[in-house]
């Protein structure tokens, strides 16, 4: 390995280089960009491209490419060789300030939810200057935001960016309040831990499911898997670590800070953890480490897996979003500080998390919804589809006192009688002791732990943006001319914590009990994510989001309906492979095995031999294999039944209601024939191979 000082964000045309590269006047037209958000200007832009050519050259780099976030979840390029035709036929190396600042891909292709189409085609990418160019595959790329002509947001990166401006406008307002004359921007950082699977390469050659849906439709339970619990943190496996090691150097050379690395609960389950930064940028980094762990992995004859839950019956993937806001002055406004005065800052702006939480239950469980998500939420091993907080025994004491107290003054008075301040100093206190909540306070950050690994973090972060910005905006609306701000705030927050107290919960997310408290709570449960996503354009969310200016009407149903038919057609998909499977190679194993089990009975009756085991087994076999035909086409039935074009909340619910409980049937019986199937036989590798495929 080299030196990792010389390597660390080496691809990546960041604040030194432009420094560097760019006359000094155009360097700061650039940062006040990158800072404030100005427009930028068009003679900075062609400066900037002509150093970024430059600088992309000399590192080898060939073409250059847009690099967006259409709402497929994925990042999409168009590559373009920097050659223009030259005079004698020679080639000019060019790339203006035009070709930076714009481009036009052929958009017709990515999912717009009926916002565009297809014969208008049109979309642009607009180059996001506050998210630096990087080079990957010889390609010099440029992070952009995607747009339709008429203007329609088609991408998850510009309502991210328009999140972060309507919280920094909101948190700003509350700030001066305070008094914080000197804070200029507020933002919201993040840290995705990141968690995934690693097998061997040739284990997904061979499941066909793996292949094409990323997760395993059949598999009978592995006979060891994570009981001993003697994975989490244990020593790695050397090509794992091997893998890591290369992972990481990847990931530095495109600035992305990597620093935890571990195993995890599930044999196979791993962890990769990046130091938080402002959550545009650990959005880009999150896309890029998705994609460069396949690549890696690949490259050492692994195949990883992001799927939140590849296996079922072993623990799932997620991806917990550390979220934050901290201003340009370098303060985490929810760092509840060492003093008592300070604790007011912090406790409005916590409040307001505990309001928007609270308010916004549906929108935290749409964020996180997809097809594959479902599977691991609910169960005992990732938060409940029940959105609830925990914010620790300390907190929870001092909601408590606020809810129980008349006024700040009363409370003031009682301390100085006492001379016991009420208010206790905090303790940070980053240990996160309940792992079981889906929105926990770790100290100095949330930690929203109901995203799945393979979902961008741009949705749960424009939730989260927006949410909360909406609670502080309400906050300085009642803030805002108030005479004695003190007893103000005092006020706010006790009718604040006492009319969300319902959202915070402390004990075990996973019980039964819980479930049944929730409801007598009243707070919702959208078990699947058919049930919950309907609920984007509920009237209460347009309002919202058109308040703030991150969607309007029209792109929030569009985001409904692409969420919606992703869901069907991940469904669809996974049906139809299974039905390959079962037909094509698990029925005529099952068979296969019966009729040489039959032929060694025949030659046993033959010698006078008793052939009462393979009598037994026969039947049983046989048993299930017509119970597999009949539930084949039982699938088959309601699979054909999804309405291909029409109303996509229609085929959602068929596929919640007929698809899945019919390929949870079929699964249960197949992975019941195959314990009893003789492995030689079995037409793929098995739960156990799989899982400890890699040494
Ligand atoms: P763990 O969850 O393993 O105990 P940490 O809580 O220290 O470890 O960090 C988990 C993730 O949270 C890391 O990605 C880290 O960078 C991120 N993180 C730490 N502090 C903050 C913060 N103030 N805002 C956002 N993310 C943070
Ligand atoms: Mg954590």
């Amino acid at each position: 390995m080299g030196n990792i000082g010389e390597m660390f964000g080496s691809m990546v045309f960041n604040d030194s280089v432009m420094m560097k590269r760019m006359p000094r006047e155009a360097y700061e037209a650039l940062k006040d960009t990158i800072r404030e958000g100005r427009a930028l200007e068009r003679s900075v832009a062609e400066i900037a491209a002509n150093a970024m050519r430059q600088w992309a050259l000399e590192k080898g780099a060939t073409h250059f490419t847009h690099w967006f976030q259409p709402m497929t979840g994925i990042t999409a390029e168009k590559h373009e060789a920097f050659i223009s035709p030259g005079r004698d036929g020679k080639v000019l190396l060019e790339f203006s300030g035009k070709e930076l600042i714009k481009g036009e891909p052929d958009a017709s292709s990515f999912p717009s939810g009926g916002l565009r189409a297809t014969f208008e085609a049109r979309g642009y990418t607009a180059w996001d200057p506050t998210s630096f160019a990087f080079i990957k595959d010889n390609t010099l790329c440029i992070p952009t935001a995607f747009c339709s002509y008429t203007g329609q947001v088609l991408d998850k990166k510009t309502p991210l960016l328009r999140s972060m401006e309507a919280i920094n406008l909101q948190a700003l307002r509350i700030l001066r309040l305070f008094g914080r004359r000197d804070v200029r921007r507020v933002e919201p950082s993040v840290g995705a831990e990141q968690e995934y699977f690693l097998i061997d390469q040739e284990m997904l050659r061979k499941r066909p499911d793996l292949k094409l849906t990323g997760r395993t439709l059949f598999g009978a339970r592995p006979a060891k898997g994570q009981e001993l619990a003697d994975q989490y943190f244990g020593a790695l496996k050397s090509r794992v670590s091997a893998f890591m090691r290369d992972l990481d150097e990847e990931l530095w050379k495109l600035g992305i800070l990597a620093r935890t690395e571990h195993n995890e609960a599930a044999p196979a389950q791993h962890e990769l953890a990046p130091i938080y930064t402002n959550v545009n940028i650990a959005t880009d980094h999150n896309q890029l480490t998705m994609e460069m762990m396949k690549k890696v992995a690949r490259r050492h004859g692994m195949a990883c897996l992001l799927h939140e839950k590849p296996f079922d019956g072993v623990n799932g993937s997620g991806k917990h979003n550390n979220w934050s806001i901290s201003t340009d002055t370098g303060v985490n406004l929810l760092d509840p500080g060492k003093h008592p005065a300070e604790n007011l800052q912090f406790l409005t702006f916590f409040a307001a998390v505990v309001k928007a939480v609270d308010d916004h239950q549906d929108l935290l469980r749409i964020c996180v919804s997809s097809a594959g998500n479902d599977h691991r939420l609910g169960g005992d091993e990732a938060p409940p589809a029940i959105m609830s907080m925990y914010v620790g025994e300390e907190l929870s004491g001092i909601i408590e006192a606020v809810c129980h107290n008349e006024t700040y003054a009363q409370l003031k008075r009682a301390s100085m009688e006492t001379g016991v301040t009420r208010i206790p100093v905090f303790h940070k206190d980053t240990a996160d002791r309940n792992r079981t909540s889906p929105f926990a306070f770790t100290g100095n950050k949330f930690e929203f732990r109901s995203v799945g690994a393979s979902l961008s973090i741009a949705g749960p972060n424009i939730i989260l943006n927006t949410i909360v910005a909406d609670a502080l905006a309400s906050f300085a609306d009642e803030l805002e001319g108030q005479e004695n701000l003190e007893v103000a705030v005092w006020e706010l927050l006790r009718k604040t914590f006492r009319a969300h107290a319902r959202i915070l919960f402390d004990g075990n997310n996973y019980s039964l009990q819980w479930r049944e408290e929730a409801q007598r709570r009243g707070l919702l449960n959208f078990k699947t994510a058919a049930d919950a996503i309907p609920h984007f354009t509920d009237e209460k969310n347009v309002v919202l989001f058109e308040k703030h200016g991150i969607f309007t009407r029209e792109e929030l149903a569009s985001r409904r309906d692409i969420l919606l038919d992703n869901y069907a057609k991940v469904i669809h998909i996974e049906a139809l492979t299974m039905l390959d499977m079962v037909r094509r190679d698990i029925l005529p194993a099952i068979i296969r095995y019966s009729g040489e089990l039959a032929q060694v009975a025949v030659q046993k009756q033959a010698i006078g031999l008793s052939f009462d085991c393979e009598r037994v087994v026969i039947e049983e076999l046989s048993s299930h294999a017509e119970c597999i035909r009949q539930l084949t086409d039982a699938l088959d039935e309601v699979a054909s039944d999804i309405p291909v074009h029409g109303d996509i909340a229609q085929a959602a619910f068929r596929c919640r209601d007929g698809v899945l409980p019919a390929m949870r049937a079929l699964r249960d019986e197949v992975d019941a024939a195959e314990l009893i199937t003789d492995a030689k036989h079995w037409p793929y590798p098995g739960y156990s191979e799989i899982l400890y495929s890699v040494e």
